[in-house]
């Protein structure tokens, strides 16, 4: 861990940064990873595995924003860890396999590539839907929660939150039912759906709410591996404990964004 390794991080970092320019990436983790103060960029810099190593081109696995241990109690280091390191890893390394030699839609946005999976070649299309959609998935996951978190929305969220769900008991009650009668492995969100109304739905594999033209503004894992090391079968369990790390400012921003969006 010398100088020169410190070096070559930056070095990276600064590489995918200017690689991800093209990319405009909405997520409030990317932002944070990416842009703004030099004391950032040197913290990412000291972490040495969260850069994927690529060519020139292609998607990144974005920095996650707390340590794997920052998630405690409600979800334990080692399942943050080995969700994020592998299963995540993963679908960003596929993606960029199944891309390879489609430059247009390697320097397509993430959101923007799962929006529009019905223009990816046939051939690879269920392959760039479940792994374009794993990668999106997991970003919108990892930002919406945090250390410190929970409690309940204020604002317009809330507001809205009301409006439709009448109160947010009833939205996490909603949330947490879509997730657990989701057979198999999936997701439940809540999402603004094309008429700007917030809804509650699930998906099954890693298919987004962004291919039926829903934008998720909070979304929880519910395949075993976001939850076994500590739930085993207990899916309701981690679905009770997951509200403990909704991180409203997240979701209040992605709102916001959703309904201004044309
Ligand atoms: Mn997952």
């Amino acid at each position: 861990m010398g100088a020169m390794l410190k070096f070559v991080n930056h070095r990276v970092i600064f590489f995918h940064w200017f690689n991800m320019k093209g990319n405009p990436l909405n997520s409030n983790l990317d932002r944070r990873s990416f842009i703004g103060k030099s004391s950032a960029i040197v913290a990412a810099a000291a972490f040495t595995g969260n850069v994927i190593a690529q060519d020139d081109a292609g998607f990144v696995l974005p920095k996650l924003p707390y340590a794997y241990d920052a998630l405690e109690p409600f979800i334990d280091a080692k399942t943050v860890e080995i969700h994020y390191d592998k299963h995540h890893r993963t679908y960003v390394s596929n993606l960029n396999k199944l891309l390879a030699g489609n430059k247009d839609l390697m320097k397509m946005d993430i959101n923007q590539l799962v929006s529009n999976i019905s223009k990816v070649p046939e051939a690879i299309r269920q392959g760039v839907t479940n792994n374009a959609g794993g990668n999106a998935n997991h970003i919108l996951y990892w930002d919406v929660m945090g250390p410190k978190a929970g409690g309940n929305p204020t604002g317009a969220i809330a507001k809205a939150i009301d409006q439709s769900f009448e109160s947010f008991d009833k939205l996490k009650e909603k949330v947490n039912q879509a997730g657990l009668t989701r057979f198999g492995s999936g997701w439940s969100w809540l999402v603004v759906d094309a008429t700007k109304k917030l809804q509650v739905i699930s998906t099954a594999n890693q298919d987004s709410p962004l291919m039926t033209g829903n934008t998720p503004i909070l979304g929880i894992d519910v395949w075993e591996h976001a939850y076994y090391l500590k739930y085993q079968n207990k899916r309701a369990d981690y679905l009770a404990a997951w509200w403990n790390l909704v991180n409203w400012k997240a979701v209040s921003d992605r709102f916001g964004a959703a309904i201004s969006k044309s």
